[in-house]
């Protein structure tokens, strides 16, 4: 892959696959295993973006009732003021 890093200018990338949090609008989706390049140096990830394409309409399938996910899960929620520790 012949590009730099925006953040930190590095060009050595590594390929991956990692847990993608989709948020809009206060809804969530996580995917597993998105294919991903991160920098080697400062761990920012880049995506395609087709690949975020993908993401986003499962996204709207989903939340618009037109597929069922694989799997639903429930997450805790705080609020960082009433955090006692
Ligand atoms: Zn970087």
């Amino acid at each position: 892959m012949d590009k730099i890093c925006n953040f930190c200018g590095n060009k050595n990338f590594n390929s991956k696959q990692i847990q993608y949090i989709y948020k809009h609008n206060n809804r969530f989706l996580i995917v597993n295993d998105v294919p991903c390049e991160e920098c080697e140096y400062c761990g920012e990830k880049y995506f395609k973006s087709h690949t975020l394409k993908k993401i986003e309409e499962d996204f709207l399938s989903v939340y618009s009732g037109s597929k069922k996910s694989r799997e639903m899960i429930t997450v805790p929620v705080e609020e960082f003021a009433a955090l006692t520790l």
